[in-house]
């Protein structure tokens, strides 16, 4: 990690190692100046540890239904710092999990009520950055995900289901919406938005403190325990403590095999001309993802650059979360590529920014939210990549929780589900290593030969259960 959080620190130099995170970050033009730390200790009734997605819109549903109530985020760094300032913005819709591991494979009713529940995430959002004037750039405008081999063509119609949201659309109609060579057909869901991440991430923030919450940077939390969050510089005594740390959970006590941090990574361009959005016939706010295993995933920025992203090279074995994990030359290469096959015209323009971040796989694919009333802890996270529309049902699930609501959200599968944890080192490194290099295999297998690649199943004791 940079200069320990909590300690003095120039805040030029801050400022650029915060812009450094990601182009979402570095394009806010206030300076990322931290808010004050912790100076000793604090008394309140709700203590988050994290001020990502997850502890930001805990304190925001919290503060919006009991406005009495003293809601503290404890944060390492800034607000946004972590993969909530640094995503591909997808607000996308869509069960984080699997029903077998949820143990509802066979309740279709079920199944389909946490499904409309994502996509009503996805409209929540956009519902609270009106209310509240985050300029996030949010737009509806859905996600289309693109075959361009026959194999992928057949995963697409396979994954395919009835009331799952979508469509399949050929590739005639797929064109009307985006010019990509070479298509096969795609699926266009309509639940889906685009967001800056860190716009929406820091204007919650401040939404927060207008409701009253405290949000408190630059300090670490060393431990979280019943009653109380340890930190540099003090102690919060509260009734009620939330872990909302993600794949950072990874680094606390005893929490090492709690999830796989598996890195993501991006690339933007600088902003495109406008003929070349006319090339590209690419629908404003439309999302696009492609169906490779190694997919990718992009969005047109408010501002017209493209930033695409896929996931990162395996982490380094001793230090799972690292800096150094957050640029990737391979990765770089293959985004780059990824990014002149589909969108051609794209090429000839700059990459202006390249970032990553930690992303947190349970053992089980599948998140969870939870929280236990007699010792007043919980948690939530394990979103494996999509957790900005996941994060804002976990935040309302965990203030329904600790406000004891009976809501239909504390019904949902994902709440007190556990994961079992990882197998220790080196089996999870070599598992993530296992992840990455056979399905970038199979990806050049497909690409070269039209033909499914099987070695995909050697997968299957690490990948979601069916
Ligand atoms: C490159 C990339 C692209 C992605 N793209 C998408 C996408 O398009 N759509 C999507 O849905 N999801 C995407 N994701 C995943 C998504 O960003 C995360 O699921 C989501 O942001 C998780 O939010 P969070 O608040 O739970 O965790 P985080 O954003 O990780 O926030 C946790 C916070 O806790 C703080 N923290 C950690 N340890 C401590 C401590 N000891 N004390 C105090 N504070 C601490 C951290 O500094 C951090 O700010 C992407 C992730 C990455 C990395």
């Amino acid at each position: 990690m940079h200069a320990s959080a909590g300690g003095t620190a120039n805040p030029s130099d801050l400022d650029a190692h915060y812009r450094s995170r990601s182009l979402w970050l570095d394009q806010l033009e206030s300076p990322l100046t931290p808010r004050p730390g912790l100076g000793g200790d604090l008394d309140c009734d709700v203590a988050i540890v994290g001020g990502g997605f997850t502890g930001l819109w805990t304190a925001y549903y919290l503060t919006s239904l009991d406005p009495k109530l003293r809601v503290v985020v404890v944060e390492r760094e800034i607000a946004g710092f972590g993969p909530s300032g640094r995503n591909g913005g997808w607000a996308v819709g869509g069960l984080v999990g699997s029903p077998a591991a949820y143990g509802i494979a066979a309740d279709a009713e079920r199944r389909d009520r946490a499904l409309q529940a994502t996509f009503a995430a996805v409209d929540e959002i956009g519902a609270v950055v009106a209310r509240e004037q985050i300029d996030c750039g949010y737009r509806r405008a859905g996600a289309l995900t693109i075959a361009t081999t026959a194999p992928q063509w057949l995963r697409l119609r396979e994954r395919d289901s009835p009331g799952g949201g979508g469509r399949l659309l050929s590739s005639t109609e797929a064109e009307a919406l985006v010019s990509v060579p070479g298509l096969y057909g795609a699926r266009f869901s309509p639940h889906a938005a685009r967001v800056d991440p860190a716009r929406l991430v820091r204007g919650l923030a401040l939404a927060c403190e207008r409701r009253g919450a405290t949000v408190l940077e630059r300090t670490a939390a060393t431990s979280i325990e019943r009653g109380r969050v340890r930190c540099v510089g003090g102690t919060v005594r509260a009734d009620v403590v939330i872990r909302a740390t993600e794949s950072y959970t990874t680094q606390l006590p005893g929490e090492r095999l709690r999830y796989l941090p598996l890195y993501s990574l991006m690339i933007a361009t600088a902003p495109l001309p406008a003929v070349a959005w006319e090339e590209l016939g690419w629908r404003d706010g439309l999302l696009i993802d492609d169906a490779h295993h190694l997919f990718f995933y992009a969005q047109r920025t408010a501002d017209g650059r493209i930033a695409i992203g896929g996931r990162g090279a395996p982490y380094r074995l001793r230090s799972p979360i690292d800096a150094r994990n957050e640029r990737d030359p391979a990765v770089r290469a293959r985004l780059q590529r990824s990014l002149a096959r589909a969108f051609p015209v794209a090429a000839q323009v700059p990459i202006t920014h390249h970032w990553g971040g930690p992303l947190a796989v349970p053992r089980d694919w599948s998140m969870s939210v939870r929280f236990d009333r007699s010792s007043g802890m919980g948690a939530a996270g394990g979103y494996t990549g999509h957790g900005v529309a996941a994060s804002n049902i976990a935040g309302r699930t965990l203030a329904d929780l600790v406000l004891g609501r009976d809501s239909e959200l504390v019904a949902m599968p994902c709440v007190g589900h556990r994961s079992r944890r990882w197998e220790p080192e080196p089996i999870r490194f070599l598992a993530s290593e296992a992840i990455v290099r056979t399905l970038g295999a199979a990806d050049r297998h497909e690409d070269a030969t039209d033909r499914t690649a099987t070695r995909v199943r050697l997968l299957a004791p690490f990948l979601p259960p069916h």
